[in-house]
């Protein structure tokens, strides 16, 4: 089995003070934890708050975009090369919510990725069907189209993909398992047509409503190699607690 991983996605949340709090809470909570790898992804602007609270700790940080570029004139983005002086280890690439609320396209995933892994960073590359797409049985068509497009020009499979279908990110509808089982099977498939066995090293990640109450049954699946968590990371004692029941069912 593949080692376990639990990411926080703040998204929006958190002023660079409330997200020192939560990173200092955390640190206490999560203190001593070997068996999963631990990060949350703060707003870009909480980020050197989190990361001065989170220094020397068992919990990463990364964050939650960046662009393709080294520098220039791209009002609003953010560079890897700050992320990397910021001590990021992780960012996530091709959120559903930066695809269809901002209007992200595949080829823009595709070029942040490619400069992401380039820069030694660690991509955790969002797909997922829309509950339209879902209901139309058309969840393997988009994650094929989601998964070639944004690997056209790297060399590497991503080391992590999270499987976000979209009708279950901060809905409280959670995946069934069998449903996360086949499309992480799916996207590893995938992975493998175009990466060969390198695919098996990806950590398929599992995100949407997930909460420490309905964490257990998804990680008892060999399928589930840890998930992005919205909601449920935004206090420290939820996710304290979703990683530790996590990591109680896959030791189990
Ligand atoms: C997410 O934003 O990546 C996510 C999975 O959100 P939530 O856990 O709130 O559904």
């Amino acid at each position: 089995m593949r080692r376990l991983a639990l990411v926080g996605n703040w998204k929006m949340h958190t002023t660079p003070s409330q997200a020192r709090e939560l990173a200092r809470e955390l640190r206490e909570r999560l203190e001593g934890i070997r068996d999963a790898d631990i990060a949350v992804c703060p707003p870009a602007t909480s980020i050197p708050a989190v990361a001065e609270a989170l220094a020397g700790s068992n919990i990463a940080w990364g964050a939650q975009n960046a662009h393709w570029a080294e520098a220039g004139a791209f009002t609003g983005e953010i560079s890897v090369s700050a992320l990397r002086e910021l001590g990021c280890t992780y960012v996530i690439v091709g959120h559903s919510e930066r695809r269809h609320i901002f209007g992200e396209s595949d080829e823009m995933v595709a070029k942040r990725l490619v400069w992401v892994i380039a820069s030694g960073l660690v991509p955790i590359l969002c797909v997922g069907e829309t509950e339209a797409e879902r209901e139309l049985g058309q969840t393997e068509k988009v994650l094929t189209r989601q998964l070639e497009r944004a690997c056209a020009d790297i060399e590497e499979p991503p080391a992590m993909v999270a499987y976000e279908p979209v009708w279950a990110i901060g809905t409280g509808k959670r995946a069934e398992i069998g449903d996360m089982e086949m499309a992480h099977r799916f996207i590893r498939e995938r992975l493998a047509a175009r990466f060969g066995s390198k695919a098996q090293g990806v950590r398929i990640l599992y995100g949407g409503s997930l909460k420490p109450a309905n964490v257990a049954e998804l990680a008892s699946s060999e399928e589930f190699d840890g998930g992005l968590v919205g909601g449920a990371s935004l206090s420290a004692s939820s996710f304290a607690e979703l990683i530790a029941r996590a990591i109680e069912r896959r030791n189990h």
